[in-house]
């Protein structure tokens, strides 16, 4: 099986799909890898790092050559009508954002496999990709939320006077909130967290949390959260909305798969909090968690600075790039076997994360998007 590693074409993408000690590891396993120059020099790997690695300069020979299309971003149109039938692309595809595109996939013909879909089962940790980045992102926001505020994390006993901490409100205890409230903790701060799904609590407390009590619940199946009825919406955000006023910084994290992200902080929030607090809205890019977001800015209401960052993972572009390499090429092993292309299509996790096959879309809730 020959793999090509293409260099990311979207805007600010400094991760790469494939770094050195996971492409000699394939290649030690019978895999042949391809890569575009300069693909790794986001995330800081030379070309000279991917001992050999057939470097190819022309993408439309790269993706004409190879088997399977290793990618962090989802292709463009003229990138997947470079890709042949008998090619394979393995990436994040955003399968439920962008109907369009899986649409071209399908007309293309080629086998292509969505990370997001990968199911969140014991056997699939290892290639979870939406968590390692995850993780990243909720890291990175507490970084981002601490170097925006304008005063410190811990509490310190100076001769200069005491300083109280920082109060943390994390919103959305997932994959990322658990790491931004993780984070906070260590730089310090106060923390607090809320989310829908009740069994987070004794994640968040493990961690240093306290988690507010509101009385809202909306577990879903798979350990996702479900979209509120209206009512519900209600009651979470007035009570939210009384505990927000107190907090020096508020990171929220809320997402629900396949719609837009939850309204958690209304502009009336945002007012009532002291001038100098901080927001950062991890759900940015989904729509924002905050009425205020705006996308890859930081605004400033009465006072309030609020932050939507675009692509946090590929802020790390080093571990970023690590941990979904390692991502891929645990997936990689349903695939090949002995060095050849021969998926196991009974395989719970293959059969979960494969997007297009055949000419068709795979994935029923996929398919009526698009259809
Ligand atoms: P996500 O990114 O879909 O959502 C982030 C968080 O927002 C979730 O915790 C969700 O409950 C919360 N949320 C949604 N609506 C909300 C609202 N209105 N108010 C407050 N919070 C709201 O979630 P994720 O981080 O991808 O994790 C989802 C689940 O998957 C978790 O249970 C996680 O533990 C689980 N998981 C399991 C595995 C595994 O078993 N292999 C791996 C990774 C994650």
């Amino acid at each position: 099986v020959k793999l090509g590693v293409p260099k990311e074409t979207a805007a600010g993408e400094c991760r790469v799909a494939l770094v050195p000690a996971v492409a000699a590891q394939l290649m030690a396993k019978g895999l042949e890898v391809r890569m575009q120059p300069g693909a790794g020099a986001g995330a800081f790997f030379a070309d000279g790092d991917y001992h050999d690695v057939r470097m190819v300069e022309e993408p439309a020979d790269l993706y004409r050559e190879a088997d399977v299309l290793l990618r962090v971003q989802p292709p463009t149109p003229e990138e997947i009508d470079l890709l042949g039938p008998e090619t394979a692309v393995l990436g994040f595809l955003d399968p439920l954002g962008d109907p369009d595109r899986v649409a071209r996939l399908r007309d293309r013909g080629v086998t292509a496999f969505a990370m997001e879909l990968v199911p969140r089962i014991a056997r699939a940790q290892s290639m979870d990709a939406l968590s390692s980045q995850a993780s990243i992102a909720g890291y990175k926001a507490a970084l981002l939320a601490a170097d925006l505020a304008p005063r410190f994390f811990p509490m310190l006993t100076t001769a200069a006077g005491t300083v109280r901490p920082a109060k943390v409100l994390v919103l959305g205890a997932g994959v990322a909130g658990l790491q931004a409230i993780a984070t906070a903790h260590r730089l310090g701060a106060s923390v607090f967290a809320y989310d829908v799904r009740p069994e987070t609590r004794e994640q968040a407390a493990s961690l240093g949390a306290t988690f507010l009590d509101l009385d809202v619940s909306g577990s879903a199946e798979g350990g996702y959260a479900r979209e509120l009825t209206d009512e519900e919406k209600r009651k979470e955000q007035e009570l939210l909305g009384e505990q927000i006023a107190g907090m020096d910084v508020v990171i929220t994290t809320a997402a629900v798969p396949g719609r837009p992200a939850p309204v958690l902080v209304r502009e009336a929030e945002v007012t009532a909090m002291r001038p100098g607090s901080v927001i950062v809205d991890l759900a940015a890019e989904t729509g924002g968690n905050c009425e205020c977001t705006v996308l890859d800015e930081t605004v400033r209401h009465e006072g309030v600075m609020i932050h939507g960052p675009r692509n946090v993972p590929g802020k790390l572009p080093v571990h970023a790039s690590e941990m979904y390499a390692r991502n891929l090429a645990n997936f990689l092993d349903l695939l090949v076997d002995g060095g050849h292309w021969g998926p196991d299509w009974e395989d719970e996790v293959v059969a979960k994360t494969v997007l297009t096959r055949n000419g068709e879309i795979v994935p029923d809730a996929v398919r009526e998007r698009v259809e």
